[in-house]
């Protein structure tokens, strides 16, 4: 598929089921995966000393803007009022930038986006392609896609650098090597990268220069470069990018041919809101005042920068989402990163356990709402619902309420499915039964018969019980309950006041 008339072929909604976007380690659960990270010691302490650090820094420069809070919900207005008429604002998009020279794909999902980038790239000649980070290429797999075509992908940004040497996969939207050290990159240049210098240190900047040398080849030979886009203008059909260490640049200026794939929630309506944009992004995001790196551009320029610029619109899911009234402001996403930084439960199990390209409290709502419920059942799940996203969160997306609304539809799921009633469902009918009768529940609540029943499984020490029976050790499978007390409230009521309880 190519070329469609204005984006009614995506939208109003259709049905279409999307292609990429999930597990990167087969079929493991959360839970699962989650076990192997906690116990991977070095992976922890990696993790935990970088969050805290861009943690710092983010909190550092928020505070220095008085008026931080209005631009939240600036930009969270924004959002709302281009997602509630958003198929207009793609048709503006897709005139604007064809009246400036470049042409508009539509993908409905992520085989027809590899297909069309595949044959975008066929039809230059080339075999090679330079690439901008992009959450976008990742989801539906692009790279790969490329490969069984013949066409070798060369990642720039260096943490996708690392993460493409090391065959590994991305654990942070915007630190994709979170979980490698210096030392362990060391390793990975002396061993990976052609010509490099014996006596390399894990000294950043030496890291940093060893990579720059491997990578200018790349830019001053590339055909084609290959972009995401974090935002599009539909008013002007201008696309941006923002980057912090040039190599965006490179890309999207020295080749001839330049392909964007982009999801279709990112744009904005003006360039008024775009700035708004551009003040939220870096300071959530690297910490930093504002981006090294800016680069705007709007459809072809004759003898500036590429000839051939070609944007290819990607739904994949995305259109379901924006029928979800409770989940549609997931689309408000500017993947800055921040809600990851402040997870606790990221900061311990990292990127990967997650099995989805998006990791974090925002791939905990956006990679089911995605594939739908039941391929990422378990993400809704990984968290504490501690409310910290919401809280750094640069267009207030309310990801606790949309985490309660995931955990509802997949229990709802879960009971369509099922003939039977579910273990869950057995004990809370029976807890039901003892809770609504005094006396029942005041047999249930003694502490002595607790005790009897669950005194070879508590340690005394910590307080907790460390395995309940049957169906019950699903609940401390992934944590402690607390013990008993010794004495319930009622007999205590029952011995300093007297009288029936
Ligand atoms: S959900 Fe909010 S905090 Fe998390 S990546 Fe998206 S914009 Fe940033």
């Amino acid at each position: 598929m190519s070329v469609s008339p204005a984006g009614r072929r995506l939208l109003p909604i259709v049905a279409h089921a999307p292609t990429g976007v999930g597990h990167l380690r087969g079929n493991e659960d959360f839970p699962t995966a989650a076990r192997g990270a906690l116990a991977d010691a070095q992976l922890r302490r990696n993790l935990g000393h970088a969050t805290t650090t861009i943690r710092d820094k983010r909190a550092t420069v928020v505070g220095e803007v008085d008026d931080w809070d209005q631009l939240r919900d600036a930009a969270k207005a924004i959002k709302d009022a281009t997602m509630a008429r958003l198929p207009d604002l793609l048709a503006q998009l897709e005139e604007r930038v064809t009246a400036a020279g470049g042409v508009v794909h539509w993908a409905r999902d992520a085989n027809e986006a590899n297909a069309i980038v595949t044959g975008l790239v066929r039809e230059t000649g080339s075999e090679e392609v330079v690439k901008v980070k992009s959450m976008a290429t990742q989801e539906i797999g692009l790279n790969e896609a490329l490969a069984d075509a013949g066409i070798a992908a060369y990642e720039t940004d260096l943490a996708e650098l690392i993460v493409q040497l090391a065959e590994d996969q991305p654990s942070h939207i915007l630190v994709p090597a979170i979980h490698k050290n210096r030392a362990e990159i060391r390793e990975l240049f002396a061993r990976t990268l052609p010509g490099v210098d014996p006596g390399l240190t894990d000294d950043p900047a030496a890291l940093a220069a060893a990579a720059r040398k491997h990578l200018r080849h790349r830019f001053l030979t590339a055909k084609v470069g290959i972009s995401g886009a974090n935002f599009a203008v539909a008013e002007t059909g201008t696309l941006s990018v923002v980057e912090s260490e040039g190599n965006g640049r490179m890309c999207l200026t020295l080749p001839d041919t330049l392909i964007t794939v982009m999801g279709i929630e990112k744009l904005v309506p003006t360039w008024r809101d775009l700035e708004v944009f551009l003040q939220l992004l870096p300071r959530s995001s690297t910490g930093e005042r504002m981006n090294p790196y800016t680069s705007l551009w709007t459809g072809v320029h004759p003898g500036d920068g590429p000839q051939n610029v070609h944007l290819v619109l990607l739904d994949n899911g995305r259109t379901a989402v924006l029928a979800d009234e409770v989940g549609r402001e997931t689309l408000n996403c500017i993947r800055c990163s921040a809600c990851l930084n402040v997870c606790p439960v990221y900061e311990r199990t990292g990127g990967h356990a997650y099995g989805s390209v998006y990791p974090g409290p925002i791939g905990a709502i956006l990679s089911p709402q995605l594939t739908g419920i039941q391929d990422n059942a378990s993400l809704p799940y990984a968290s504490t619902l501690c409310g910290a996203c919401y809280e750094v969160c640069p267009v207030k997306i309310d990801i606790p309420s949309i985490l309660v609304h995931l955990r509802a539809e997949h229990v709802d799921a879960q009971r369509e499915d099922r003939r039977l009633p579910s273990p869950e469902a057995i004990g809370m009918a029976a807890a039901a039964w003892t809770m609504t009768d005094a006396d029942r529940w005041s047999t249930a609540q003694s502490a002595s018969r607790a005790g009897r029943l669950l005194g070879r499984r508590t340690d005394k020490d910590a307080g907790r019980i460390r395995s309940l029976p049957g169906p019950l050790a699903a609940w401390t499978g992934a944590r402690d309950a607390p013990r008993p007390p010794s004495e319930t409230f009622r007999r205590w009521w029952q011995r300093e006041r007297g009288g029936r309880s």
